[in-house]
């Protein structure tokens, strides 16, 4: 089962240096997160993957890197000044600031036609705010998302330095369309490739990495001949599909969701998004849009922009003539699939049985914190039902659930309860010998892909030869770590824990006959192997699927 909880995941990062709360030592910044030495082997890992598949292994791709900083123009003519807003309201007696888009789809039951519907409702006080239940609201207004700043060393005041940091990765492509078409010389259909930051002044950010302000995008666009775009289209959504499928995302996890009428952009023929099951709930992973020829239109030099210096369009040597492709957006960010190939894999799993009496005490202290929950009559009642029901399945389930017990404990609600403090302590102590959490990541998304281990750590000959086989396998192109500060058990929980997927021991035998103990992560099954075999058994490659 793949992670049931955030906390669980937000958790793990921050112990095993994968993600850390931004600034923590000033006391933070809302939803700013730093990735620590593990999280940025992951993130990367996932970018070059995609890099790998969208560009390298195609005949019909580039890639580019364009400047966050763009003229304001760009925003203008993109439509971003204009309409990259959402709608905000203010509630008259709390003065919380509400989405009023989010508040119509949670109070109506669906998504609202635009701007004058939400403003009916709220009109007839059929809107309540989620703080206080008020309903005197405001009328919504727009809000824009972009950031800005200035450029230049004077700020003049005026609105001539303005500039914006990008909203999205998108639009860098668009303006150079006619630059990769023209060094690149090539013919329609390709498309081009880009990775970056991407700011957007986000209303209501959270649920960790899956929202932020400041964020990494992985984006497409695709240019093909009018007539030709349905089935290119398909064909991305199948290709992206497959990506994340060849990755390790189990299939169960990951749906394509066509949208509906009512939510497409004005310009685009058809989207399907491709949704992950986060803990919660299906979420969007990626857009794939048909935006038709709308953007490299907007850019182009004509009678409604007579600010742009070219024409963005292609010539079509079959036709004889000039044409304007449409173009096939399939736009990811590099953050959420981190953070989705993170939940997918994590596991806490139970490695053998505690003994029968600690089983027994476990099980009493998991139902006197069911009663003492039952007691709380001041307790809302979804927390009430969440916990009993959790408590009444561990307790059922022990000693299997003992990794659930340990979930719980991640649970704000769960350790408000003065008893839970006993039950966390004893859960702890079992955990730590029972279980192991393992991060069942693909290896080659893995942040490391090998360790070595000296048997013991004062012996010098064993640490000389784990040692050199650390550095035979880095020569590989291998990222392998020598690690010698626990016992070998210990190491091999750490190692587990953020994803490796070999450890490679080295032990008396090693000297004599050169072989190393290779341990899975992933069947536990150890092995000996010679140093010669050592890099093509471990070289980051697909794995069965699970
Ligand atoms: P959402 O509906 O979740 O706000 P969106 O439809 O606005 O997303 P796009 O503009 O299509 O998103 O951006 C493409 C991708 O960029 C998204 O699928 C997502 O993976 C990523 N992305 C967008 N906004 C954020 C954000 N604030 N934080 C992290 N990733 C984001």
């Amino acid at each position: 089962m793949p992670a049931s909880s955030l906390e669980s995941i937000v958790s793990l990062s921050k112990r095993r240096g994968i993600i850390f709360p931004s600034s923590a030592i000033y006391g933070g910044l809302g939803s700013t997160w730093d990735y620590g030495p593990l999280g940025v082997e992951l993130k990367n890992n996932v970018k070059r993957a995609w890099w790998r598949s969208v560009v390298h292994e195609r005949d019909d791709m580039e890639g580019l890197d364009a400047a966050i900083l763009m003229n304001r123009l760009v925003w203008k003519y993109s439509g971003h000044e204009a309409t990259f807003s959402d709608p905000m309201t203010d509630c008259r007696v709390c003065r919380a600031r509400p989405r009023a888009d989010h508040l119509f789809l949670a109070q109506k039951g669906r998504e609202p036609k635009g701007l004058p519907e939400i403003n009916a409702a709220i009109a007839a006080r059929e809107l309540k705010c989620p703080k206080c239940g008020s309903t005197d609201l405001t009328e919504a207004r727009p809000f824009n998302l972009m950031f800005k700043t200035t450029v230049g060393a004077v700020d003049t005041g005026d609105e001539s330095a303005l500039a914006y940091l990008r909203p999205e990765t998108a639009q860098g492509i668009f303006v150079n369309f006619g630059n990769v078409l023209d060094t690149m010389r090539r013919k329609l259909p390709f498309g081009i490739a880009q990775i970056g930051k991407a700011f957007r002044n986000e209303i209501t950010p959270g649920n960790f990495t899956f929202r932020t302000r400041e964020f990494e995008q992985m984006e497409i666009e695709y240019f093909v001949k009018p007539g030709e775009d349905e089935a290119a289209h398909q064909a991305w959504i199948d290709a992206r599909t497959a990506w994340y499928h060849d990755l390790g995302l189990r299939p169960e996890n990951l749906r394509q969701r066509e949208q509906e009428k009512h939510e497409l952009a004005h310009y685009a023929k058809r989207c399907v998004d491709l949704e992950y099951r986060f803990p919660m709930g299906w979420s969007e992973l990626e857009g794939i849009a048909n935006r038709t020829d709308f953007d490299l239109l907007a850019h182009s030099r004509g009678p409604s922009n007579p600010d742009s210096l070219e024409e963005l369009r292609y010539f079509d040597p079959e036709q004889k003539k000039h044409i304007v492709p449409y173009v096939i957006e399939p736009s990811a960010g590099a953050d959420r699939a981190t953070l989705a190939f993170l939940c997918d894999a994590y596991e806490e799993a139970l490695v053998k049985e505690p003994p029968e009496a600690e089983t027994a005490k476990l099980k009493e202290l998991v139902g006197s914190f069911a009663r003492s929950v039952e007691k709380r009559d001041k307790l809302d009642p979804d927390v009430k039902a969440r916990l009993l029901a959790s408590a009444a399945a561990i307790e059922a389930g022990l000693p299997g659930t003992l990794p659930a017990l340990l979930g719980l404990g991640d649970d704000p609600e769960a350790n408000r309860i003065e008893v839970f403090k006993k039950v966390r302590g004893v859960a702890d102590k079992l955990g730590e010998e029972f279980t192991r959490t393992v991060l069942r990541l693909d290896p080659r998304l893995a942040p490391i892909s090998a360790a070595v281990f000296p048997l013991k750590k004062n012996e010098p000959r064993l640490v000389e030869l784990a040692r050199s086989i650390k550095r035979d396998l880095q020569a590989e192109g291998i990222h392998t770590v020598y690690d010698d500060t626990g016992a070998i058990g210990k190491l091999y929980r750490r190692q587990d824990e953020i994803g490796t997927p070999y450890c490679l021991t080295v032990d008396f035998q090693s000297l004599e006959d050169g072989t190393v103990t290779v341990r899975d992560r992933d069947t536990m099954a150890q092995q000996r192997a010679g140093r010669g075999e050592l890099a093509a058994l471990v070289k980051p490659k697909r794995r069965a699927p699970r």
